[in-house]
């Protein structure tokens, strides 16, 4: 069964780790948001890119889930003494990725083509595909600083401000990556990993329109609150109660199936009025038995959608 994945960073990488031990590398092909990409200290850095990249790899820091395990600090701290921004926090490791993509696309290369070499230097069988080739930055729109780039957001200001909006700057000149709409097209489904519906997923679905019959998404909603990340309060503050059900609504027309936690059981009946097949399990991944786990019962319900 051939899947393509849609993915943001910590959710979206753990499940699309979870497939992986399953399927073989020419039956999954992960396509990842970049509208988080932004330029710091000089370099050009993909959060989710590497978030996934490194945690397909076994390379990602098990606590964070982001950023690289057994990483030191030593630039970083010589850049605190000397006053440079830092409060966006590279690693070692990390920031030699990021010299290495950043001199790449200087001279003129494309990010995925770079992706598809640092994969194979990290031993990534699998194939992951940037969603676009072209900026395309998330602009959060906040009540109190007014428009903000993503990470701006996300890092600098800790999720603070309220939001009341989204948008993705440029989107009208972005195309899909090499190989994104193939991918798609030769799929048997899609599925929509347990990302931020606003910020990780909605850009991917705004470069690359799904036009597919079998698409499912797994709730990164559990019990009306996120395992990580701003998803939920984004809900609230756009005055929508978080939950597995407005995770439905949120991609409904786009779902043939809805896999979302057995803590959410009483929800089942409003999501299948959308329209929709669904499934309930434990779908936190708390480790990678969880994240195998969870993509079994992922591709057992595709199954019974095919
Ligand atoms: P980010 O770009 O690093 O914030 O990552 P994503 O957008 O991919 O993931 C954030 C979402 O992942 C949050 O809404 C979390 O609730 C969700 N998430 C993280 N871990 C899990 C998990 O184990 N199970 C489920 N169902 N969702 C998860």
């Amino acid at each position: 069964m051939k899947i393509v994945a849609l993915a943001g960073g910590v959710g979206g990488a753990k499940l699309a780790h979870g497939l992986a031990q399953i399927l073989p590398p020419e039956n999954l092909t992960t396509i990842v948001n970049t509208g988080d990409d932004f330029e710091h200290l000089g370099l050009n850095i993909s959060p989710d890119l590497d978030t996934v990249c490194y945690t397909l790899a076994g390379l990602a820091n098990p606590v964070t889930g982001w950023g690289r395990v057994d990483e030191s600090w030593n630039v970083f701290e010589n850049l605190e003494q000397l006053g440079a921004p830092t409060w966006f926090r590279l690693g070692d490791q990390d920031l030699g990725t990021h010299l290495e993509r950043s001199r790449r696309l200087r001279k003129g290369d494309t990010l995925s083509a770079i992706t598809n070499d640092f994969c194979k230097a990290w031993g990534i069988k699998h194939t992951i595909l940037p969603m676009t080739d072209d900026p395309m930055p998330t602009i959060v729109d906040t009540v109190e600083k007014g428009e903000l780039t993503f990470q701006e957001y996300f890092v600098h200001q800790c999720c603070k401000p309220k939001v009341k909006g989204f948008r993705f700057e440029a989107v009208e000149k972005a195309r899909p990556a090499p190989g994104v709409l193939e991918a798609i097209d030769q799929a048997d489904a899609i599925v929509i990993c347990p990302s931020n519906p606003w910020v990780s997923i909605d850009p991917i679905l705004a470069v690359a329109s799904l036009n597919h019959a079998c698409v499912v998404a797994l709730s990164p909603i559990i019990g009306g609150e996120t395992v990580k990340g701003p998803a939920a309060k984004m809900y609230r503050e756009l005055e929508i109660s978080p939950s597995a059900l407005a995770v439905a609504k949120h991609y409904e027309g786009l779902l043939s199936g809805f896999i979302f936690d057995q803590v959410d059981k009483e929800l089942k009946f409003e999501i299948e009025n959308l329209g929709m097949q669904t499934m309930m399990t434990d779908s936190l991944m708390k480790n990678l038995e969880g994240k195998i786990r969870v993509a079994k019962d992922v591709l057992k319900f595709i199954d019974t959608l095919l």
